[in-house]
């Protein structure tokens, strides 16, 4: 062994590999289906058995996670997972538990998967895009149809049976201009309290393929680095004034995290280094990430050595350490580093504009959230130091937005903006009242295309 193994690691296993029963448009898992030609997609329970056997040796801790995705990992069918359950019990060490969880698009579940659920204390995450027109605009079946009434079927049941769950949305072209619609469809049509937003960055290679992570340009359906700026900004003042303490989102519970000064703020992405979140194939590859499931970054097969050993390999620790090490100038010096870390490198394809290579190709977007979130943050971080609760900042900001308020009406509409912005007031918080605040919109109707088929070189002659 090379390094000190980390006392627990993060495995996303995929059983099925890339195979899904949908066919969403920016879905570039599928395209991994090349990786493997010839591939029946299924784990067998040979490499099931070793898979969990070696998870468990491979913790020191209590508490192991054991994560399926895809792919779609529900296609294994439920045996699969009893038989998973029966692994861990067979090797499980005095006081150990487990937290199951699954990320499933929902779209086969029924009674027999949420009792088994239920019983067996997974965490399901749930793919959706927010409501039916944005969800149905890439989340589309292999016929290009809308799966959103599938997918509410699937999330009901989980709450008819009262499984734990969360739903995980991606931000996208599309429905990144809608984020109050995205949130609040959530939150009040859903009914979820916690809530995970993924940018989509398709990046494209020369020949316009999204197979590996190479290409400095971006497919039409990725999210520009802006908008998802906006977007995120938008949603967190509504969760902000609204809903601290009732509502979870990941991003903002990782940003506080890191405004506190915590070792870890529980995303690999917004931590200085990483490596310690692999991602495993049907026939137990191991490789260094889940995005970054490539020949390049395949550490091995845990049939010919053990999972803590390839953590613990020097190419691993590599990877990990090149999060940091990679940087540029740019983010090297920028004040909101100690909460970015110039997010993950599958995305740091852009120069900065000193010229430096490696730059992330949404630092604008977050560069914007960052800088913008800083004042509550302050605020809930000193609120949280005094052993008292995050939900404490919504008053504070209520108040200082009628003292502001108070402020505006007393200057003329031509002097600076009493908020410091060192705008016009007219054009800033003086603006008409109906211009501040957000109008609903109409959602868009969109001609979804099920993500068609790369074809492999070999295939075509
Ligand atoms: S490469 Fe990105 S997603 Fe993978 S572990 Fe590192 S930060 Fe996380
Ligand atoms: S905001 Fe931009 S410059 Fe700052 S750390 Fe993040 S990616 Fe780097």
């Amino acid at each position: 062994m090379n390094n000190p193994p980390p006392p627990r690691i993060h495995v996303l296993a995929k059983p099925t590999g890339a195979t899904c029963n949908l066919a969403c448009s920016y879905c570039f898992f599928l395209d991994k289906e090349l990786l493997y030609p010839g591939s029946s997609y299924r784990m067998t329970d040979e490499v099931l058995e070793n898979y969990i056997r070696q998870l468990i040796e491979a913790h020191r801790t209590p508490q192991v996670t054991v994560a399926w995705q895809g792919g779609e990992p529900t296609l294994m069918g439920l045996d699969f997972y009893r038989k998973a359950i029966q692994f861990q019990n067979k090797y499980r060490k005095p006081g150990m538990t487990f937290e199951n969880t699954m990320q499933t698009n929902g779209t086969l579940l029924n009674d027999e998967w949420c009792e088994f659920f239920k019983e067996n204390n997974y965490l399901i995450g749930i793919s959706i895009d927010g409501p039916r027109e944005l969800h149905d605009a890439y989340r589309v079946n292999k016929g290009g149809e809308g799966t959103f009434d599938k997918v509410m079927q699937g999330l009901r049941l989980l709450q008819k049976h009262k499984v734990e769950y969360n739903i995980l949305t991606t931000i996208n072209r599309i429905n990144a201009d809608f984020p109050l619609e995205v949130y609040r469809f959530h939150r009040d049509e859903v009914g979820t309290d916690w809530m995970q937003f993924i940018p989509v960055v398709e990046r494209i290679n020369d020949q316009g393929l999204a197979l590996y992570q190479e290409g400095t340009s971006v497919s039409e359906r990725s999210v520009q680095p802006e908008q998802f700026g906006r977007f995120l900004t938008t949603i967190f003042d509504e969760w902000v004034h609204n809903d601290v303490g009732n509502v979870f989102v990941q991003t903002f519970e990782a940003a506080a995290r890191n405004w506190v000064g915590m070792a870890s703020s529980g995303m690999c992405v917004f931590n200085k280094t990483c490596g310690h979140g692999l991602a495993i194939e049907h026939n137990g590859d191991l490789y260094a990430c889940d995005h970054f499931v490539e020949p390049d970054y395949q550490l091995g097969n845990i049939a010919e050595v053990d999972i803590i050993e390839l953590v613990a390999s020097d190419r691993q620790h590599k990877f990990g350490q090149d999060k940091f090490d990679t940087l540029p100038r740019q983010c090297l010096t920028c004040e909101v580093r100690f909460a970015c870390h110039g997010e993950c490198p599958k995305n740091r394809f852009t120069t900065t504009s000193e010229g430096d290579p490696g730059l992330n190709y949404l630092c604008a977007g977050w560069y914007k959230f960052f800088t913008h979130i800083d004042h509550p943050m302050k605020i809930m971080v000193s609120l949280m130091q005094a052993g008292r609760p995050a939900a404490g900042v919504m008053p504070i900001l209520a108040r200082e937005a009628a003292e502001l308020e108070a402020a505006v009406a007393k200057v003329g509409r031509n002097h600076l903006c009493p908020c410091g912005s060192g705008l016009k007031t007219k054009k800033c918080h003086g603006r008409k009242h109906a211009e501040t605040i957000p109008q609903p919109q109409s959602l868009p109707v969109y001609q979804a295309q099920p993500r068609a088929r790369v074809v492999a070189v070999s295939e075509e002659r």
